[in-house]
């Protein structure tokens, strides 16, 4: 197989980006590089860049830009992204997209859209046993009896980032910081936004179809 470009996964919360992203990096056998998953890798090996993250971490206190550019980099060099990538989690800025051009070259940006009425309907339809953990949702995997656990009969929890408002909030958040970065890629040309409705796999389908193939 040729190789994949190189793309940058954008999507709110509840628009299943994480399953996109690693469903793409299996079918073109190229690394799903999450910027939460290489931070906390950088982390556990205690590299140079990790260490400094875990004093920022220990200190309660955000990443600062330039250190999570440099860790992004960092992963960027190792052998397996030389066939392509699928990058989740960054940029969330124009400055970090900037930024991340000085280190790659980025050839396709996918843009997965879906309305806010069904994120809201997605997020705050999930429900959490608090004893074993057990996951439904009222609509898509409802229990045999309303809001109680089938597994322990534990009345079931919604967690704090699934009530409405909080959703809300996040959404606006995201659309916010998401606006500017969407603007920049369509004027240099390399944004496709796809429809996020419907099944996970309908969606791949949609993303496939895109024509990720560098040639
Ligand atoms: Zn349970």
């Amino acid at each position: 197989m040729s190789d994949m470009k190189r793309l940058v996964l954008l999507g709110p919360p509840g628009a299943g980006k994480g399953t996109q992203a690693a469903m793409i990096a299996d079918h073109f056998c190229v690394p799903r590089i999450s910027t939460g998953d290489i931070l906390r890798n950088a982390v556990r090996e205690g590299t140079a860049l990790g260490q400094q993250a875990r004093a920022h971490m220990n200190r309660g206190e955000l990443l600062p830009d330039s250190l999570m550019m440099e860790i992004v980099e960092e992963r960027l060099k190792l052998p397996d992204c030389k066939n392509g990538f699928v990058l989740d989690g960054l940029p969330r800025t124009v400055i970090q997209a900037k930024e991340l051009e000085k280190i790659v070259n980025i050839d396709i940006v996918v843009a997965i859209d879906v309305g806010e009425e069904e994120v809201v309907r997605r997020l705050a339809g999930r429900r959490l046993c608090p004893i074993c953990e057990a996951g439904y949702h009222v609509e898509f995997k409802p229990p045999r009896q309303a809001e109680i656990c089938d597994r322990c009969g534990t009345p079931l929890k919604q967690r704090d980032d699934d009530q409405e408002g909080v959703i809300r909030n996040r959404l606006k958040t995201y659309r916010e910081w998401t606006a500017p970065l969407l603007e920049y890629y369509k004027r240099k040309s390399i944004l496709r936004v796809i429809d996020g409705k419907g099944k996970v796999e309908e969606v791949f389908r949609r993303i496939v179809s895109l024509d990720l193939q560098k040639r």
